[in-house]
């Protein structure tokens, strides 16, 4: 394989910094990604995989090997069950390759009259990169539909099929994250159907619908998150952003009780036993950062867990923010904001 050297990362992800890769190849298929492998063994090139960049903030200088996963491919799997056709099964199992961008896959599903992305609409990157930080949105979480995950031992090659329950998904996170240097997710299977109920209790969907009036398909569902997140997030065409920056941070009863009687007005959502999830937007915009803007990066001003990068500012510029949002939110609430995006 030919690796590109000093290759431009700027366009290849949505945060906007500058930055360049050591060398950088697009692999289109299984047998071009472990040569790949074998070479930067060899060469003795240190790994990084892109997807889409959409989750990932790049330094001026990536050492050793970008690899951007380029595999495609959609497959409707021939045993649906019993049934004739996939209309009238009960679930319906679809493997995409890495490559494949998520909204078009999400859209190809609705178009199908399958069932359990429809919530997880217009969420940026790619189907290989879902299951790494177990995707969410709209009270659905990636791993609701996740059958099989195919990964590739970057050290010995080894492909390695994991179900569901062996890729250990918790909130925004899997083995694949806990373990960073190992796997390459090269295709996922999902379990989909044309029968699955929608789900429209999402407090932000529900309010959305009530007066929208009520969905009744998954393509009127999907085009419904489409229209919220249009307006809630900004396009990272236009305003380069990573979506949300910071995880939503759990806190332990006695923690939340403290913030509540404070702030009565903290959004709060039950988490487990004698847990509560804060919402990090809400923790963010009450020490003033909504809106925040200086020397070209800042929050973007109609949702605070949105860091934005609109004078295409280099990594150390948003680390910079990040630490004083975190620093502030410690000080006036005792939490610790945990950020999403890998820093690379
Ligand atoms: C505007 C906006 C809105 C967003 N909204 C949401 C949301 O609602 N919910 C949500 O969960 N996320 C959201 N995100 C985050 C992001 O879209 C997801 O995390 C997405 O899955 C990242 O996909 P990607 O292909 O761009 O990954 P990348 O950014 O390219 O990579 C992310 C990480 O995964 C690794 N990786 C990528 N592909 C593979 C692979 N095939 N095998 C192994 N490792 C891999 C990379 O090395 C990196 O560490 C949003 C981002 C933006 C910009």
């Amino acid at each position: 394989m030919e690796f590109i050297v000093n290759q431009d990362l700027s366009s290849l992800h949505t945060m906007g910094c500058r930055s360049t890769a050591q060398s950088f190849v697009v692999v289109y298929s299984l047998p071009e990604l472990k040569s790949t492998l074998e070479e930067a063994r060899q060469r003795a090139l240190p790994i990084t995989v892109l997807g889409g960049g959409s989750n990932v903030v790049f330094s001026e200088h990536v050492p050793g090997l970008v690899v951007k996963m380029g595999i495609l491919g959609i497959e409707v799997l021939e045993n649906f069950g019993s049934e004739a056709s996939v209309e009238d099964a009960e679930v319906v199992w679809v493997k995409a390759q890495a490559g494949e961008n998520w909204h078009h896959f999400v859209r190809w599903t609705l178009q199908q009259g399958l069932g359990g992305l429809e919530n997880l609409s217009l969420i940026p990157g790619t189907v290989g990169a879902a299951p790494i930080q177990n995707i969410g949105a709209y009270g659905v979480e990636v791993k609701d539909v996740i059958s099989e995950v195919s990964a590739i031992n970057r050290n010995t090659g080894e492909l390695k099929i994991f179900d569901r329950d062996e890729c250990g998904f918790r909130y925004r996170d899997s083995i694949f994250k806990r373990d960073p240097g190992k796997w390459i997710i090269v295709e996922v299977t999902f379990r989909l159907s044309p029968k699955a109920p929608l789900k429209l209790d999402y407090a932000e969907l529900k309010k959305f619908w009530e007066s929208a009036g009520e969905p009744s398909s998954y393509l009127e569902v999907g085009a419904l998150v489409e229209e919220i997140r249009r307006r809630k997030l900004p396009d990272p065409d236009v305003v380069p952003n990573s979506g949300s920056f910071f995880k939503n941070p759990t806190v332990d009863d006695q923690l939340y009780q403290r913030i509540l009687d404070e702030y009565p007005s903290v959004v709060a959502f039950p988490s487990g036993v004698n847990q509560w999830k804060l919402a990090a937007g809400w923790l963010i915009q009450e020490c003033g950062w909504k809106g925040f803007v200086d020397d070209g990066v800042g929050v973007f001003d109609r949702q605070a867990l949105v860091i934005i990068n609109p004078g295409y500012r280099p990594a150390a510029a948003i680390k910079g923010l990040a630490s004083k949002i975190q620093q502030s939110v410690a000080d006036k609430f005792g939490v610790e904001l945990e950020i999403e995006p890998f820093i690379l």
